[in-house]
């Protein structure tokens, strides 16, 4: 179909034309929400994916005094309609059901009346120490908790195991009905929304998730807003090096980048590591040449090859693994807001392994 192919920054204002035409008082910057991804919460697990219970209290604070937690199902419905969200809108998410969520996070979100989600893995609950048990998630879910699926056994989404694309597709799509009827089972509901094992996915998924009528939810940081590619919307990792409260208040009113090209694929062969690729932006509220583009913490200048497009070429061959570049250009009107993109990429080691 037609509209199927259209970018959706366009059958965005389509969509805005026909339904948020009523008001012209409506700040279209109601229209962006952050989410925000946790793992851990805890002072003895891997620094990296966690937060100390003292750091996720500040987190949740600045939330309490600043912003408006909406329930991550009610805000995926509210952006795919285009409604008007409460100012500073934030959804929190956790990925992989560990116990300290429940122990740790659980308390401190509830004293706030914070709603959130947890991305599970249904076929580990209650099968490792370290996780939640299905008793637990119930409990949860009777004080409101949401559960998602995080697939059954947490593997690399683009690890083929020998199989062709077809038949790793295939399997693909087995394994993901598979972990959401446990959850419908468990749960009473399914809510079709997958979050990628390590974030990581390709465009062949994104189509598989589209056809099956999934929402998928990536590691890439960036803001949310009804143009949002819904088989990738970006969360904001807020744990280790990315758990520092004044770079994440930036984060948190940060406005979805509006990009007008089609998303490219984050996967990458071993030997094509060095990509070149261009964006296209609308440009009404950004000043093109306060566009800022960072890899690996260091500068990325962008090359405007058009008025509204850009290139970036990382010339550095990717090491396999996870990689991101992220962009931010300052708000014309909202001065202090920023909007943000990241592209990822994922790479493969030469012998076809996914490292963790
Ligand atoms: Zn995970």
């Amino acid at each position: 179909m037609l509209i199927d192919r259209m970018p959706h920054f366009i059958l965005f204002v389509f969509s805005v034309l026909l339904s948020v035409t009523a008001s012209a008082k409506v700040a279209p910057h109601n229209l962006h929400a952050s989410i925000l991804q946790y793992h851990h919460v805890s002072r003895h697990t891997p620094a990296v994916t966690s937060v100390s219970p003292e750091q996720f209290s500040e987190h949740m604070q600045y939330i309490a005094e600043h912003h408006t937690v909406l329930p991550l199902p009610e805000l995926v419905k509210r952006l795919k309609k285009g409604e008007v969200l409460p100012e500073n809108a934030v959804a929190i998410t956790f990925d992989d059901g560990f116990q300290n969520i429940l122990e740790n996070a659980h308390p401190i979100l509830t004293r706030h009346g914070f709603n959130y989600t947890v991305f599970i893995n249904p076929a580990l609950i209650g099968k490792e120490p370290q996780q939640l048990t299905w008793d637990e998630v119930r409990q949860m879910q009777r004080e409101g908790v949401w559960f998602a699926n995080h697939t059954d056994d947490h593997a690399h989404l683009l690890d083929r195991k020998g199989m062709s694309e077809a038949q790793w597709l295939a399997a693909l799509k087995n394994a993901l009905e598979q972990a959401e009827e446990t959850l419908q089972q468990q749960l009473g509901y399914s809510l079709k929304y997958l979050a990628y094992p390590y974030g990581e996915y390709n465009s062949a998924i994104q189509a598989l998730l589209r056809e099956m009528g999934y929402i998928g939810f990536a590691q890439q940081s960036g803001a949310a807003a009804p143009y949002s590619d819904f088989t990738a919307l970006p969360r904001y990792p807020s744990a280790g090096i990315y758990a520092n409260l004044n770079t994440l208040k930036v984060k948190l009113s940060s406005l979805a980048m509006p990009v007008l090209s089609e998303p490219i694929n984050p996967e990458l062969h071993y030997h094509h590591r060095t990509p070149r690729w261009t964006t296209r932006i609308d440009l009404t509220d950004i000043r093109p040449a306060q566009l800022s583009c960072y890899f690996k913490g260091q500068p990325l200048a962008p090359e405007w090859v058009t008025a509204d497009s850009f290139e970036l070429h990382i010339t550095t061959p990717l090491k396999p693994g996870r990689s991101r570049v992220n962009c931010t250009a300052p708000s014309k009107r909202s001065p202090g807001r920023y909007y943000w993109h990241s592209q990822p990429f994922f790479v493969a080691t030469q012998d076809g392994k996914w490292l963790d």
